[in-house]
């Protein structure tokens, strides 16, 4: 059966009729379709959330009113919790804690932005202090209007939760573009929010292929504001055809980030960190720390311990005990791997381990942890995002060294840096070009701390006050209190 797009709080059939098939990247097997949206649909979309935002009572809820349903969201994603847990495994291929991780952090994240929207409630309004004592502002915060969500494949369901959840408390209204390689959890919302009392028209949901849902809600001229979270290409190409119509956009892009770990490490402690931070979701993470820096009286006992504990990752489905590395998401991205690990070892770079299909998956878009060394600084492998289980190590000398090789990126996403000397790690923190540093450890996200790159990883931040504030307008009143007449004209 094929699944149908939420419009104003109904499930409706595409106008296309056209069909995107789903697969399990660990069987290979299509189980289920979606309907693939066209630019009709997508309008039907923003009407229905033009309408609820113009004429409809969210935007004019206090902010209370707005997290009591917020909460019953929360509420609704918790109670799906194993269900939505199997259909992410099923639909993304990740391991069943990583999928079940991903739906706790969804319900935490409509729970913190149901604080935050309580919190507008008691915001005073700003009074500012004017050089004229005829004038008073104050200056107040609205919900910014219609906004456009696109996201990506690798965190279906959270990716959506950290754009829908502020968005919704803010007092805005939404439509929702998933990737189509994984809309399902997506579209769980849209059950979930009806049985939370979400108003008609709030929450959108539209299935469909970039080139033509994405596209038409991107030109849209009746959203105001547009999120994205994908790829550098596609990102620039939205800023491309936002900019047209001076749209409000935030940009959440790719990365290559780097992970300093200074000779005083621990090996155990920095060996787990490095695995984690990119053998994780398959190494299909944006701010996964896919360039290892190494001091050089450090790198070979490390590599050694690397390696062997590379070795030991269980490969399988998501759905069986134990695995914790499941099969990339299709058999595209499979192939782009594949291709990028073929490109190292044609550049030269040496192949530490792993590098190709495991033994005995001959289904599935199963592909070996691996670990590059000794590539060259400017080489395609040490520059550019893989999105893949695949780490390049090299080793550096000093921490002016390791400082310049880990700035030496276009993307500015993430970085991290591990050493027991807090002097030094405070003052590597400081000189990453990066929006997100973490010391002693790579990945964990809290929704409350800022999301985000510098350079060509994205344009402004996500999560905690300043996601908030991406769906937020600012306003300024100014009044002439005087009872005198201005007097330019009249005199
Ligand atoms: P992608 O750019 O191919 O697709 C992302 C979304 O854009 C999808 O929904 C797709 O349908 C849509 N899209 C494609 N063409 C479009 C068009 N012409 N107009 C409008 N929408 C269009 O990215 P992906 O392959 O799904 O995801 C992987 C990328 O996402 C990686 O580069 C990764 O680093 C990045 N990412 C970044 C973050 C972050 O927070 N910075 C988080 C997750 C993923």
């Amino acid at each position: 059966m094929t699944t149908k797009l939420y419009i104003n709080g109904q499930w409706v059939e595409s106008t296309s009729k056209q069909i995107i098939d789903v697969i399990n990247p660990a069987t290979e097997e299509v189980f289920e379709t979606l309907a693939a949206a066209n630019a009709s649909d997508v309008d039907a979309a923003v009407k229905a959330a033009r309408e609820a935002f113009d004429n409809g009572p969210w935007p004019k809820m206090s902010g209370a009113e707005r997290a009591v349903i917020l909460r019953k969201m929360a509420t609704g994603i918790t109670k799906r919790l194993v269900e939505l847990s199997n259909l992410e495994v099923k639909d993304n291929g990740k391991p069943y804690p990583e999928a079940q991780w991903d739906i706790e952090d969804t319900a935490g994240t409509f729970e913190f932005y149901a604080g935050l929207a309580e919190q507008l409630d008691t915001e005073p309004e700003e009074v500012i202090d004017l050089p004229e004592p005829r004038f008073s502002s104050t200056v107040s915060r609205e919900p910014i209007g219609v906004a456009g969500a696109i996201i990506p494949w690798n965190f279906p369901m959270l990716m959506a939760a950290w754009k829908v959840a502020p968005a919704l408390a803010a007092g805005c209204c939404m439509v929702l573009k998933p990737s189509e390689v994984t809309s399902l959890t997506c579209l769980a919302l849209g059950d979930i929010a009806n049985e939370a009392g979400l108003p008609k028209g709030v929450l959108n949901i539209i299935t469909g292929l970039g080139k033509d849902a994405g596209q038409a809600l991107t030109e849209h001229p009746g959203v105001d504001k547009l999120a994205f979270t994908g790829s550098v290409p596609t990102g620039a190409h939205i800023m491309q055809v936002a900019a047209k119509q001076i749209k409000n956009i935030s940009l959440e892009l790719g990365g290559k980030s780097p992970l300093v770990v200074f000779e005083d490490s621990d090996i155990e402690k920095a060996v787990e960190w490095i695995m984690f931070g990119v053998f994780w979701n398959q190494g299909q993470v944006c701010s996964s720390t896919s360039r290892v820096l190494v001091q050089e009286s450090l790198y070979p006992a490390l590599m050694a311990r690397l390696i062997e504990e590379t070795k030991k990752i269980k490969i399988g489905a998501g759905d069986q005990d134990g695995v914790l590395l499941g099969p990339l998401v299709n058999k595209d991205q499979f192939e782009k791997v594949k291709q990028a690990i073929k490109r190292g070892i044609d550049d030269g770079a040496t192949l530490a381990v792993g590098g190709g299909v495991p033994a005995g998956f001959d289904k599935g878009y199963y592909l070996e942890p691996t670990i590059f060394t000794d590539m060259p600084q400017d080489s395609w492998i040490w520059q550019e995002e893989i999105f893949g289980p695949v780490v390049c190590v090299k080793s550096f000398k000093t921490e002016q060294e390791a400082i310049e090789m880990a700035n030496d990126s276009r993307f500015g996403l993430a970085a991290a840096v591990m050493s027991q000397d807090e002097d030094r790690c405070t003052r590597v923190a400081k000189a990453f070009r990066a929006g997100i540093v973490w010391v002693n450890c790579s990945q964990p996200t809290f929704c409350e701390a800022p999301w985000g790159g510098y350079k060509q990883s994205g344009i402004g931040r996500e999560l905690g006050k300043w996601g908030f504030n991406n769906y937020l307008e600012t306003k300024q009143i100014t009044r002439f209190n005087s009872d005198e007449p201005w007097g330019w004209y009249i005199k």
